[in-house]
């Protein structure tokens, strides 16, 4: 009998509710079927927890997320908290998760079902059977460097002003993920800097090399200027197994990586820290979208996404890659059926809700583990 594992659930608002209320569905279908329990406790966080609370996350949610092994988050946001003060908005809930567990490495899978080949606007020949990860770094570079600002100059001109700073530890650490995760897929890592124009780019590819060839020479190690990585990710994506690269350029590859896949509302994601001491890394994962209040509170919202962002956390917290399989593969076998949420509905498909769509994987898994 597996030892419990701590799942801290936080639904959000708009439609995270909705699609974690089908992770917990599969959670609970787990703790039946499988060899694995999980002890999970939920939490507010975002325009639920500003309504009932008083602050996007209070503390006490706050040191539950901290002691967890893993949370699982849905979405913040919506109109009705558009107006307050930045301070005060929803979105810094999920801030300060990242900030204070220190959620260094963010994790976006780009992964074609053979289901929805054709959602892609690339050709089918081209990403049919793309499973790539991006790592980027996600707390440090120009997003934080200092100085900053905007500056009046003497003849009347303005100066905006943004600094790229990459310590050696900081390149190390997401380095290290990078390289871990490939050990658990295809053994590649490719390392995207600007390292002919950018001295913080010629560190980072010191630094990347250094600590391969330390602690990681069973993995496979190549360096790409960044520029190009955006070009081979449209032209030739399956070439890639792990991408790591930097704040700036992983907000823009893993954006393109992900539309290679076509739709939003499959796209899941993990962010993680630095590991405790039995090596367990603070991790949250959560789906790419939004609260999508556009659909919320009607049943249509897709909550793949929502429980491929579970299978992460199965593969990558937990050490639970037959578990993951087995979730991954039931949405591929009820996609390959023919069944779509509204906003991956394609033509001859049926059309089914967020809870139809739950039934479905459910029954599927159902059929997998018997
Ligand atoms: P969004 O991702 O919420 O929605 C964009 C579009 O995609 C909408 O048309 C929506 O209906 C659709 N969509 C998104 N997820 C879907 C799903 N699972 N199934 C079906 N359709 C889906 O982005 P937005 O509209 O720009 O933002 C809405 C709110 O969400 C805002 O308050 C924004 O700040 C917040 N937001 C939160 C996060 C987060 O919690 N991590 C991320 C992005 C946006």
């Amino acid at each position: 009998m597996a030892a419990n594992k701590k799942l801290l659930i936080l639904p959000g608002d708009g439609i995270g509710p909705e699609v974690m209320g089908q992770v917990q569905l599969v959670i609970d279908w787990m703790d039946k079927r499988r060899a694995v329990t999980f002890d999970v406790e939920t939490g507010l966080v975002g325009g639920a927890a500003i309504d009932a609370e008083g602050s996007p996350l209070a503390d006490a949610t706050m040191e539950k997320a901290s002691n967890a092994d893993a949370v699982l988050l849905g979405a913040v946001g919506g109109p009705k908290w558009d107006e307050l003060p930045f301070e005060q908005k929803p979105e810094r809930g999920l801030l300060r998760l990242r900030k204070e567990m220190e959620l260094y490495a963010n994790l976006r899978p780009a992964l074609v079902f053979d289901a929805l080949v054709e959602a892609s606007t690339l050709k089918p020949e081209v990403v049919k059977g793309l499973d790539i990860m991006i790592v980027r770094e996600l707390t440090g570079g120009i997003y934080f460097g200092e100085p900053r600002g905007i500056e009046d100059l003497p003849d009347g001109q303005r100066r905006g002003i943004n600094t790229q700073v990459y310590t050696t530890n900081e390149i190390r650490r997401v380095a290290a993920v990078a390289f871990e995760l490939a050990r658990k897929r295809g053994k590649r890592v490719t390392s995207c800097e600007k390292a002919n124009v950018m001295e913080s780019g010629v560190l980072w590819r010191q630094e990347v090399q250094k600590l391969h060839d330390e602690s990681f020479q069973d993995v496979a190690l190549s360096h790409m200027y960044a520029d190009n990585a955006a070009m081979q990710l449209v032209r030739n994506p399956k070439q890639f197994d792990v991408i790591v690269t930097d704040n700036l350029f992983g907000d823009i590859l893993s954006d393109e990586a992900a539309m290679l896949t076509g739709s939003l509302g499959m796209l899941p994601s993990a962010s993680l820290g630095d590991p405790d001491k039995h090596g367990r890394r603070q991790a949250l994962y959560e789906p790419v979208h939004g609260s999508a209040p556009d659909i919320a509170g009607q049943d249509l919202a897709n909550p793949i996404a929502s429980l491929l962002s579970f299978a992460m956390a199965l593969r990558y917290t937990f050490d639970l890659a037959e578990d993951a399989d087995l979730i991954e593969q039931a949405v591929q076998r009820v996609l390959a059926g023919g069944l779509r949420t509204a906003d991956i509905m394609s033509p001859g498909a049926a059309k089914v809700s967020t809870v139809t769509m739950g039934q479905a994987i459910l029954r599927q898994l159902d059929q997998m583990a018997a």
